[in-house]
């Protein structure tokens, strides 16, 4: 049995991606075959190609997806065929140590697909996060599909499963912003930018995106900051203070991941204030020579949002209602749509930080 479709596969280290034929399982226990409709760009699926994540190669790319769940397994009873999801990469077990403390976005179990996905000649893909969704038809862990209104476009819908909901976790759950709170977002790319759309739903009043690209600041000034501030001419701590009251920010999210810009988040926060490192550092990085007496000095809290502590069953659908209400502009993170044949010239477009999201469509809304 099984399934033939087309599918973006990366081969070696730093050599173009491909479009192959792969070959998806039915379903097994506990699994679900899911006909993709959408799925963004990440700079994730950037990294496997560049093999700066790991040397599983080939791997099947893509993992910001929604789509339409076609056949399920046995045992699948949360799900089923005909269901629009949007696929996550945190499937929780519910039995960790995590999970049984009540802390269920830090489990440490989370569930994949037992079989696997292989080219022709049976050699199997690894699958970018746990799902591959630059493909017609993937195969994934039940858990890892959460029902959202089908009223949403799923290329809008898809953004959710990674990048969008990292950043507005870091800023609503990990950051815990709420109002009246002064927020002050490093790097205003599509994580950053979602920090920023995340803090203005959570009612900051006064929200500072910082960059050094004059094309990302006018995107942040787009999604709700109320200040901007070029890094390239400006001392960014002395920025953030002026723009509270001389205090620093009540939240600074680092959307970077690297010790100058961890170290910039660390200053401009106000006392007791908290930083949220979102920005994702490569192994040779080291934290800054910070003096520990500022450490403990300046108090508050030091943080990491794993991809946005979200909990997709619980944060999914009720962004996807924020968004149908008008109230979250989740399509603005879509540049443009594109074909499976161009995901090769998105790598690019996203490297020159020309676009937000270049998002592959490969199935009508109407599946
Ligand atoms: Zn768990
Ligand atoms: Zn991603």
């Amino acid at each position: 049995m099984g399934h033939e479709v087309r599918g973006i596969v990366a081969h070696a280290k730093g050599a173009p991606v491909t479009v192959e034929t792969v070959l998806v399982p039915d379903p097994g226990p506990g699994e679900a075959l899911v006909v993709v409709q959408a799925c963004g760009v990440c700079h994730t699926d950037f990294h496997y190609r560049q093999g700066a994540i790991n040397d599983d190669f080939p791997f099947l790319l893509g993992h910001e997806a929604a789509g339409v769940v076609e056949a399920v397994g046995e045992g699948v009873d949360t799900v089923a065929p005909g269901d629009f999801v949007v696929l996550n990469w945190r499937a929780v077990c519910g039995r960790c140590r995590a999970c049984r403390r009540g802390r269920p976005w830090y489990c440490f179990n989370t569930h994949n697909a037992a079989q696997s996905m292989t080219l022709p000649d049976g050699t199997a893909l690894s699958p970018a996060l746990g799902i591959g969704a630059f493909v017609e038809k993937t195969l994934v862990h039940s858990g890892q599909c959460t029902k959202v209104d089908p009223a949403v476009a799923p290329e809008v819908a898809g953004l959710l499963g990674c990048g969008v909901m990292a950043g507005i976790g870091a800023a609503i759950n990990t950051g815990g912003v709420t109002r009246g709170d002064s927020v002050a977002v490093i790097g205003c790319g599509g994580v950053g930018d979602a920090a920023i759309a995340g803090a203005r739903l959570a009612g900051a009043t006064t929200i500072i995106g910082i960059d050094v690209d004059p094309r990302k600041l006018e995107w942040a000034t787009d999604f709700g900051a109320t200040h901007t501030v070029n890094a390239r001419e400006s001392d960014v701590v002395e920025a953030v203070r002026a723009a509270t009251g001389g205090f620093g920010a009540d939240v600074v999210i680092e959307a970077v991941g690297r010790p100058e810009t961890w170290e910039q988040a660390f200053f401009a926060r106000d006392l007791a204030g908290t930083v949220v490192l979102v920005g994702v550092p490569s192994p040779d990085m080291m934290v800054p020579n910070i003096p520990l007496l500022e450490v403990f000095g300046r108090g508050g809290a030091l943080k990491s949002s794993w991809y946005g502590d979200c909990l997709p069953e619980r944060d999914f659908p009720m962004l996807v209602e924020l968004h149908l209400q008008g109230r979250l502009p989740l399509d603005k993170f879509v540049s443009e749509t594109i074909s499976l044949d161009d995901v090769e010239q998105a790598f690019d477009k996203m490297e020159r930080g020309e676009v937000l999201r270049s998002v592959v469509v490969l199935a009508k809304s109407e599946a």
